[in-house]
């Protein structure tokens, strides 16, 4: 097989999924399947559709037109508010879109128009993270314009936390989430049928929290694909922590001192090298993938081995107690930021792993 390349194991990501999508629907939560780490991967999208996540959602169009030509079964809605300048290829590939600006609407009214469809509506709502949404006092005007817009329907509202400022999700920001749905049906006489709490970061309120509220979906991504949680990084019990893996391959392997020699400047991304303590010298190996491909600083290494810089296409590392020859790989758990550049770099070559014991499992569920 080539390197550098992704390993994605098809039983270990459905596993993840089924179990979410399990332990939220006991809480009357659906699950939206979030695949913009993948690039729109067909064969991810359809084992989290098949593990029983209700739609997809995907922050870029592109992404949502590749599911849609691969003949995704599943509502494909993009997560992210579309550009002016793509409106009508949301309007034609996505059943549904979250938006914040009346402007956008407007738009996407029009192009659903043209393409004959009507064109679903997620509006979000700022709930102190500062990123997207309508502040919660513009929303009822805001909804009462969009409920003229006569191409879209309102499906529903919803609120993003945690990415931008890490704002926690907890029982009075969701509150605030449910007190808002109940107001706009009242005022508006109408049902909303998603409430979208938020995305990952809201699992350990969704599924420890009192009351639900309101809240009735959550779009995950990092949860299904690491197994973890993004506000501490934990590990979520019992999720695979290691479906996805990222294989790298020894170009040089050398008995080299620790501490570099000359006169020091700035390194080929700009950082001054920390001083490091001198061991003497050290098994050094370097693995053909660099800053191009992935974040360095996101991958946790085998035992015994340890990252000690990057540049743009070269990964250098201590390889301890045993020198690894050239040709040979070694294998990396890629955390959120580097998954997302190595799912996201043609170099990384992408393995879908399937030991086909689920096949057959479904095969049985059918009968
Ligand atoms: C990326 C994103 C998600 C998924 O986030 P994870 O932390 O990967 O679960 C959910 N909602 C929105 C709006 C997003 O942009």
């Amino acid at each position: 097989m080539s390197a550098p390349r992704l390993e994605i194991d098809l039983d270990k990501l459905h596993h993840n999924a089924r179990t979410l999508v399990e332990r939220l629907g006991a809480r009357g939560i659906t699950v939206t399947g979030v695949t913009k780490a993948t690039m729109g991967s067909p064969g991810i999208a359809y084992t989290l559709f098949s593990a029983g996540v209700n739609m997809l959602g995907d922050s870029r169009i592109e992404n949502i037109e590749t599911m849609r030509r691969a003949g995704a079964a599943a509502t494909l809605s993009l997560i992210r508010s579309p550009m002016l300048s793509q409106v009508e290829r949301v309007a034609r590939y996505a059943d549904i879109s979250f938006n914040s600006e009346l402007e956008v609407m407007h738009r996407l009214s029009l192009a659903a128009q043209k393409e004959r469809r009507r064109h679903g509506v997620v509006v979000m709502v700022e709930l102190g993270d500062l990123r997207e949404g309508i502040m919660p006092g513009d929303l009822q005007q805001s909804v009462r314009e969009l409920l003229q817009m006569p191409n879209l329907v309102l499906k529903g509202i919803g609120a993003n936390l945690a990415c931008r400022s890490g704002v926690t999700p907890d029982d009075r920001n969701m509150a605030e989430l449910s007190a808002l749905a109940d107001a706009i049906e009242a005022k508006f006489a109408l049902r909303l049928e998603i409430v979208s709490g938020g995305n990952s970061a809201n699992l350990a309120w969704a599924l420890g929290c009192r009351d639900v509220g309101r809240v009735n979906n959550l779009r995950l991504g990092e949860a299904l694909l690491l197994g973890c949680e993004p506000l501490h990084r934990q590990p979520i019990a019992g999720l695979h922590t290691d479906a996805i893996t990222l294989v790298a391959e020894v170009i040089e392997s050398k008995c080299k001192p620790s501490q570099p020699w000359g006169e020091l400047g700035q390194t080929a991304f700009g950082q001054r090298v920390a001083p490091v303590t001198d061991r003497g010298l050290i098994s050094q190996a370097i693995l053909a993938i660099g800053e191009q491909d992935t974040d360095p600083r996101g991958l946790q290494a085998p035992a015994g081995i340890e990252v000690l810089g990057a540049s743009s296409d070269h990964l250098v590392v201590d390889t301890g107690q045993c020198r690894q020859p050239v040709g040979s790989e070694i294998r990396f758990q890629p955390n959120y930021s580097a998954m997302v550049r190595a799912m996201t770099s043609p170099f990384v070559e992408k393995v879908m792993v399937e030991r086909g014991e689920r096949r057959c499992e479904k095969r049985a569920d059918a009968r």
